[in-house]
């Protein structure tokens, strides 16, 4: 773990209730092996203590992990941690046309970023090719899988529907060698994409859909990411999953409910190869829990993409796309997302979880770790009319108001300050509390000012603010406490600002559940929040120009700000408004 991990309190769910009774009775103690040898790391690592749980997170490494997949990560790697396991990453790349390496190093950083490490445990389905192979052909040998030579659209028809039982395809009782050689064929490359599959001979009558015959491999002429040119048959997912996490002895196999129908496929599977004496002993099971659903985002990849594509955002890392990639740009931190996690919790009911739960775990770290610091967003002139040209003194503004050892900084203070253009009305408000001509208020760490008019250009625009100090009222001097003002205003002196582009992020989309309640594939694009952008040009306090990329700060009445790791230069860091401080999307 990274030295930041919040622990919080681990609240007990139903799969670490599981894993308890599983260790409690001894199910690990006892692992048979099939004597043969299983991917290097497995094997290395299996062998000295086999009673330890072992989980996995297998991402298909063609997209972004996004904000749902953190649940799964801190769920799988959570088990590990806890109950002294191991949990693996693989990534499930069987499918050659659309998965990319640039995928497999962003997954490999998120999850790195989320704080976790899998060690040794690293996999790839791919690297199992041969071992689900020589599996096929034992199942042939079986009599449990045949090779069927049906298109598509045929094999589509003859599987039924909710209604009607499938029907056997006219190959369903091809022997067992001339299965051997068309599969063998396949392999060699005889056939073109489309002209042959090998089927699972489960049940065509089978309720269940996925125990209807399904495909474990098809022909398919591509280059994999991985293997190149050497295969051009690949396993199907179904098929692949199982068999690899019985390979890497993974104990439980946990993964979103809407896998719960693939179960019996994953156990028929497993259980046939392991009467076989392929796999090792005891199986693997798997548990389903319900994904993450999160108000005013899209967590699916497919949706992910389009925003990409389309242009709807600035790319994956986009600070308000739901990645981890633009997770981390706009300043979410990973103990953030594990503090989250355990308040969501798992359950297998299916809920709605708001987005204001994420963002106030995001706050109640930030409120722990950021540095405070001031920034003007919205800049007026506020001119201290009796304060002496050319002086300058320094004022002291405490790092963290929780954590005195932080110690302070110094804050130049001059007779032009910055101020917020809302902190100024001509005419005040019922129960405003700001400048306004005549009244009192505290700038702060600094002077108390009373204020005496402001400056208008032709039009009516407010150009300067004016006032007065009263010179023996500065914070930490003797007496200067004496002053009972009710404002509080924050403040760069003008002279010693550093000017910087600030993003003030919002939410991406403006309705709680984009795209609900009109038809269609697009429909949630509608929903699009067009104001979750704004840059400003803000005026920030110096000590902020030596702000490291990926720095977090309170900025003071503001909320919390990232310095940018993409765009900020030496010197010279944009923020990023990572939240507000309070939630503003409540109902008030
Ligand atoms: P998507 O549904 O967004 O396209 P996916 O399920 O296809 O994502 P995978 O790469 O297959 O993405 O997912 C890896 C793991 O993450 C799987 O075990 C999956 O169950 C889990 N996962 C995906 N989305 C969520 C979510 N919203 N909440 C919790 N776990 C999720
Ligand atoms: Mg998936």
């Amino acid at each position: 773990m990274s030295a930041d991990h919040i622990a919080p309190a681990v609240t007990t769910n139903f799969i670490r209730n599981i894993v308890e009774a599983d260790l409690a009775a001894g199910k690990y103690t006892a692992r048979r092996f099939s004597g043969r040898p299983g991917p290097a790391g497995v094997q290395a690592s299996a062998s000295p203590d086999q009673a330890k749980i072992r989980t996995r997170f297998p991402p298909e490494p063609n997209g972004y992990l996004h904000y749902g997949h953190a649940k799964s990560i801190c769920l799988n790697f959570g088990l590990a941690r806890d109950y002294g396991g191991a949990c693996h990453l693989r990534f499930d790349d069987t499918n050659p046309t659309r998965e990319e390496q640039e995928y497999v190093d962003s997954i490999i950083d998120a999850v790195h970023w989320l704080g976790f490490d899998w060690g040794e445990n690293l996999y790839y389905a791919s690297d199992y090719f041969d071992w689900l192979y020589e599996f096929a052909e034992a199942l042939i040998a079986a009599g449990l899988a045949y090779v069927d030579s049906l298109s598509a659209d045929e094999i589509r028809e003859h599987r039924g529907n909710l209604t009607e039982k499938g029907r056997n395809s006219p190959h369903r009782e091809r022997g067992v060698a001339e299965n051997m050689d068309l599969f063998r064929r396949m392999k060699a490359g005889e056939f073109a994409d489309g002209a042959h599959v090998l089927r699972l001979k489960i049940d065509m009558g089978s309720p269940n859909f996925n125990l209807r015959d399904p495909i474990a491999y098809r022909v398919r002429h591509a280059t994999h990411h991985r293997t190149g040119d050497k295969w051009c048959i690949y396993p199907m997912y179904d098929y692949t999953h199982g068999i690899s996490d019985a390979l890497e002895n993974i104990t439980h196999s946990v993964c979103t409910l809407e896998f719960e129908d693939h179960r019996p496929l994953y156990d028929w599977l497993n259980e046939k190869l392991g009467a076989m004496n392929l796999l090792n002993l005891p199986l693997p099971h798997q548990y389903e829990f319900s994904r993450l659903n999160l108000t005013y985002v899209v967590l699916s990849k497919r949706r992910l993409i389009q925003l990409v594509d389309e242009g709807h955002t600035d790319g994956w890392d986009d600070p308000r796309m739901p990645t981890l990639v633009g997770a981390r740009r706009r300043g979410f931190t990973p103990a953030g997302f594990r503090l989250f996690a355990e308040r969501i919790g798992v359950s297998k009911s299916d809920s709605w979880i708001d987005m204001s739960l994420l963002e106030d775990c995001m706050r109640e770290d930030l409120n722990e770790k950021a540095e405070r610091r001031i920034a003007v967003l919205d800049p007026i002139k506020l001119v201290i009319d009796n304060y002496p040209v050319g002086q300058e003194e320094t004022c002291f503004a405490p790092n963290h108001p929780l954590k005195p050892e932080l110690g302070k900084r110094e804050m130049p203070f001059s007779k032009e300050l910055w101020i917020e253009r809302e902190d100024y009305m001509e005419v005040p408000a019922k129960g405003y509390r700001r400048l306004y001509p005549g009244n009192m208020v505290r700038l702060r760490y600094g002077f108390v000012v009373k204020c005496s008019g402001a400056d208008y250009d032709g039009e009516g625009n407010l150009l300067a603010v004016h006032c007065e100090y009263l010179p023996d009222s500065k914070s930490g001097t003797p007496g200067s406490d004496s002053y009972k003002v009710k404002g509080n205003l924050h403040w760069v002196s003008l002279l010693h600002a550093y000017p910087a582009e600030v993003r003030l992020f919002d939410r991406l989309f403006s309705s709680p559940h984009p795209g609900a309640g009109s038809d269609g594939e697009r429909a949630y694009l509608a929903d699009l929040n067009h104001d979750s952008k704004k840059v400003v040009i803000a005026y920030l306090e110096p000590a902020l120009k030596a702000a490291q990329p990926e720095e977090s700060f309170q900025f003071e009445r503001h909320g919390y700000f990232v310095a940018d790791r993409v765009d900020s230069q030496p010197a010279r860091p944009v923020f990023n408004r990572t939240v507000t401080l309070r939630d503003s999307w409540g109902s008030t």
